[in-house]
C-alpha cells in the first residue's frame, strides 16, 4: 500500500492515523489557505512566489483530505514558505537596521486554544517548527530573544546552517510575510505566521506575528486568521483575535475581516489578512494593495492571487 493510500485508510467513517493524521469522525470539509504577504506596489512580486504558493496549496490540500491535522498543515506550509527563500520569513527574511536578521513566529490550535510563539529569533532554521514546540513541549507560550532562542534549541529545533540567511541588507517596502490557515477533516482549524519583520525595524522589535491575539489566532468557536501588514495597529486592535470573535458573533468570515482592517485604516494602519471558518468560508481582504494568497479545499481547485477585490477602508484615506 502506498504511504497515501495508508494514511488515508478509514475504517467505518473513522480516520485512522498514519504521520500527522488523527482519529476521528469523518468530515467531508477540509481547506487550506496561505498568504505570502501583503504588499504596497506589487512591482516586485515574481511568477516563481505566485506559482509556490499555489502548488503548496494543492499539496497541503491532498494532506487534509488524508487526514492531516489542521496544526501539521498549517506548520508543513508555512515551513516550506519560510526555507523557500522566496519570502520574507524563514530563510530570506528581511534584516534589521544593523543588517541581520530577528525572525518571529507563531501558530495556533482553534480546538484546544493552544498555541505557542517565539520572537527575534536569529539562528534557528524553521521559527515555525520552533513556535510549535514551544506550543507542545512546553508549559509556555511566547519565549524571546537569544535565552528564547536557546530554550528552543533545548525542546529540538534546528540551528540554521552557515550561509542559510540570502538576505544581505534590509530593505525598504519589502514584505512578505507568510501564513496558513487550515480547516482538517475533524473540523478543526489551526493557523500559523512566520515573518521577518517589518522595513528597517530596530533590533529587538517585535511585531504582530509572535502576539498571539494580533497576528495569528484559531478558534473552532470563531475563525482561523493569520495576518500581515504593519505589525503596530494588528496589535493595537488585537486583530486576529477582534476578526475570530466577530466570526463567533455571527459575521460572515469576510465581513469580521474587513471590519478589522477598516478600523485600522482610520488611523493609517494597514495591512491584509486571511480568514477560515469551519464551514470552510475563506476571505483574504486587504487595506494594502493586495495580498499574494492562495486557497485549495475539497471543493474548490488550488488558486493563487494577487488581489481579492478593492482596498478596505481607504475612501477616506
Ligand atoms: N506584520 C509583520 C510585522 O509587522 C510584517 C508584514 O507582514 O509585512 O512584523
Amino acid at each position: 500500500m502506498s504511504r497515501r493510500a495508508a494514511i488515508a485508510l478509514a475504517v467505518g467513517g473513522i480516520l485512522v492515523s498514519a504521520a500527522n493524521a488523527q482519529s476521528c469522525d469523518q468530515t467531508t470539509d477540509h481547506a487550506i489557505g496561505l498568504h505570502g504577504g501583503a504588499y504596497t506596489n506589487g512591482e516586485n512580486i515574481t511568477d516563481a512566489q505566485m506559482s509556490f504558493i499555489r502548488e503548496l496549496a494543492a499539496s497541503v490540500n491532498i494532506d487534509l483530505a488524508s487526514g492531516m491535522d489542521a496544526v501539521s498543515a498549517v506548520e508543513k506550509a508555512v515551513r516550506a514558505m519560510e526555507a523557500s527563500a522566496l519570502y520574507n520569513a524563514g530563510r530570506a527574511s528581511i534584516t534589521n537596521q544593523e543588517g541581520y536578521v530577528e525572525n518571529d513566529a507563531s501558530i495556533m490550535s482553534g480546538n484546544d486554544l493552544n498555541a505557542g510563539a517565539v520572537g527575534s529569533l536569529i539562528d534557528t532554521k524553521s521559527p515555525i517548527h520552533a513556535a510549535r514546540l514551544v506550543m507542545e513541549k512546553s508549559r509556555h507560550v511566547m519565549v524571546v530573544g537569544d535565552r528564547g532562542e536557546a530554550y528552543v534549541r533545548e525542546l529540538g529545533a534546528e540551528e540554521a546552517p552557515d550561509g542559510w540567511f540570502v538576505k544581505a541588507g534590509s530593505e525598504k517596502d519589502e514584505h512578505g510575510t507568510v501564513g496558513a490557515v487550515a480547516l482538517d477533516r475533524c473540523g478543526n482549524l489551526a493557523a500559523a505566521t512566520s515573518t521577518g519583520g517589518y522595513d528597517a525595524k530596530v533590533p529587538g522589535r517585535l511585531g504582530d506575528v509572535p502576539v498571539i491575539g494580533a497576528g495569528t489566532y484559531a478558534d473552532n468557536n470563531g475563525a482561523a486568521v493569520s495576518a500581515t501588514g504593519h505589525g503596530e495597529w494588528f496589535i493595537r486592535h488585537g486583530a486576529a483575535h477582534s476578526t475570530s470573535l466577530l466570526v463567533e458573533g455571527g459575521l460572515s468570515v469576510a465581513e469580521a475581516s474587513e471590519n478589522v482592517l477598516a478600523r485600522m485604516a482610520r488611523s493609517k494602519g494597514y495591512g491584509a489578512v486571511i480568514t477560515l471558518d469551519t464551514g470552510g468560508n475563506f476571505a483574504a481582504p486587504h487595506s494594502t494593495k493586495g495580498i499574494i494568497h492562495a486557497f485549495a479545499s475539497d471543493d474548490a481547485e488550488a488558486y493563487s492571487k494577487k488581489t481579492s477585490g478593492d482596498m478596505v477602508g481607504r475612501e477616506n484615506n
